[in-house]
């Protein structure tokens, strides 16, 4: 076997600094990209077992369709997958998640385009990035679709809703977004893309904005959805 220059830098690379699963830390082997085999088998992934309720859940916030790939539980070690992807900056982490879940959607989904849930802009400062854009640019290469930006922004720098209640969460989050130019989404089929959907308030709040939009219809899609909904 003949190793090339690159790749026998990128060996001696990851036997100083071997990649680590997200979930468990256990070093990754060739081949393993962000999780390892076992953690990978073992995510909590959406088999349906939910489809009553979160067609409940969806008729509640007003769009067509929630679609998740994992159960989220703070409880467990594969929450450590989204704050890998908000705190720890790994954007790749981002896609390749997000285009977990658009192989998932390909043959259901009927999207048009992608609106990330926007950040405010001094969030998207202080953190570099809007991880819920990594996850849509994900799902967007799978469906080639565009990921849309300039419809929907924040405008209120709102806490984090991170160990907040049900209803605090609605409060504070219920006027935090406004519309901008939304010329390109009329009639469109759009799907509004977070890392996590916990209660929905950050949701419902983006509904409050987009359903003034003429002829939309919005479906969701997150990573991470919390047992409690
Ligand atoms: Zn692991």
């Amino acid at each position: 076997m003949t190793l090339s220059i690159p790749s026998i830098f990128s060996s001696f690379f990851r036997l100083l600094y071997p990649r680590a699963c997200v979930v468990c830390r256990d070093v990754l082997v060739d081949g393993e990209l962000f999780l390892c085999s076992t953690c990978l088998s073992g995510l909590p992934l959406n088999e349906g077992v939910d489809e009553e309720a979160d067609e409940v859940f969806a008729n509640d916030l007003g769009i067509v369709h929630l679609y998740w790939l994992f159960r989220y539980d703070r409880a467990s070690d594969f929450h450590k997958l989204v704050y890998a992807i908000k705190y720890r900056s790994n954007r790749e982490l981002g896609v390749w998640a997000g285009k977990m879940l658009g192989e998932r959607m390909i043959n259901v989904s009927g999207i048009d385009c992608i609106i990330p849930v926007p950040l405010h802009p001094e969030r998207e400062k202080e953190r570099g990035f809007n991880q819920a854009f990594m996850i849509g640019m994900g799902i967007a290469s799978v469906l080639r679709v565009q990921v849309v930006s300039g419809v929907l922004s924040r405008v209120v720098n709102t806490p984090s809703q991170t160990g907040l209640e049900r209803g605090q969460r609605v409060d504070n989050v219920a006027e935090a977004f406004e519309l901008g130019d939304t010329a390109c989404v009329r009639g469109c089929h759009v799907l509004l893309v977070d890392d996590v959907v916990t209660s929905g308030a950050t949701i419902r709040a983006c509904m409050m904005e987009l359903s003034k939009i003429k002829g939309i219809r919005v479906s969701v899609a997150c990573l991470g959805k919390s047992g409690s909904i």
